[in-house]
């Protein structure tokens, strides 16, 4: 399905959304490129059917999905079956609009960005699709979207940089105010010792065995070493698991990654390494600990890219 089939795009006026979501559609459709893919501009914000799935285009080797930060409650479409009480990733949508701001202000440029707009009740958007939207057709349509703008950004960013980062950003209600990092390893693998996780787990396995690959480093080097991503939150003061100081979440609550994890990244072919970034309810609580956050989050992401080589086309 051509994404741009079914698309609004609207000019992107500055990075006030609010501002953004009233403003008038320019087009309906977008032109596929001369390599074949839909020709989307940086910095500019596309939206699926009713608005209900937000694409911002990027030109960094990133794409950041928000699966389950959504307010909207349409009633067109009916509540989950298996529903979730109310219950959502608070803040998480504010949290990526902050991340995206950070970008901007900080280096310039742009990662590619993808928002559930609506709410967790309507649309599980870290799902397989019968769990995330039943058979109700909207809800259906704005998974197929979620999930069509993820595939367009990676695409981009793997032509552009021949590989990138997929993080499927989050936010946990756990007590421990640990940063969670899936990497679709479980507790009891983080739980074995450097030398028995790099000899029984196979790279393709994870979510990022596109970097062991590239760089012939052991898994548990990626993945809890000093350049990790878990220790460049942590170098920032951001308590993160697994991290060179804190290899394990043995004993504690943790998210391993899902299905969105599964689908974008490495696992599943394809040339991005994934992420799935569960931030406690202390980076989300207040616009203040958000912006701190996401000022680390930009720094810690930009190391991340230049220590693996992502930058270079
Ligand atoms: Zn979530």
């Amino acid at each position: 399905m051509n994404s741009c089939f079914s698309l609004l795009l609207l000019i992107l006026l500055s990075t006030d959304f609010t501002r953004l979501a009233a403003s008038q559609p320019q087009t309906a459709a977008c032109a596929a490129n001369e390599k074949g893919r839909p020709a989307f501009v940086v910095g500019q914000t596309y939206f699926g059917t009713s608005e209900y799935i937000e694409y911002l285009a990027g030109d960094l080797p990133v794409v950041i999905s928000v699966p389950h930060g959504g307010h909207l409650e349409p009633p067109e479409i009916p509540d989950r079956e298996l529903g979730t009480n109310g219950r959502y990733d608070v803040l998480s949508q504010e949290l990526a609009r902050d991340i995206i701001d950070a970008f901007h202000r900080k280096s310039g440029r742009t990662p590619h960005v993808i928002i559930n707009r609506l709410h967790r009740n309507k649309l599980d958007a870290n799902r397989e699709s019968a769990d995330a939207a039943g058979d109700n057709p909207h809800a259906l349509q704005a998974w197929e979207e979620f999930h069509q703008f993820i595939g367009d950004a990676s695409k981009e960013v793997t032509a552009t940089y021949g590989r990138g980062l997929y993080i499927d950003l989050h936010g946990h209600r756990h007590n421990q105010q640990f940063i969670e990092l899936g990497y679709l390893l479980v507790t009891g693998q983080l739980s074995l010792s450097d030398q028995q996780l790099d000899s029984t787990v196979q790279p393709s396995e994870t979510s990022v065995g596109l970097l062991l690959h590239d760089r012939t480093a052991s898994l548990s080097t990626c993945i809890r070493g000093n350049e990790s991503f878990g220790a460049l939150l942590e170098k920032h003061g951001y308590a993160s698991v697994p991290s060179n100081y804190r290899p394990s979440p043995t004993g504690k609550q943790y998210f391993s990654g899902g299905y969105n994890l599964e689908r974008h990244s490495s696992f599943s072919g394809g040339r991005m390494c994934g992420i799935q970034v569960e931030t406690p309810m202390s980076v989300r609580e207040s616009t203040e600990q958000r912006k701190k956050f996401a000022e680390v989050f930009e720094e810690a992401v930009m190391e991340f890219l230049k220590e693996n080589g992502f930058l270079q086309p």
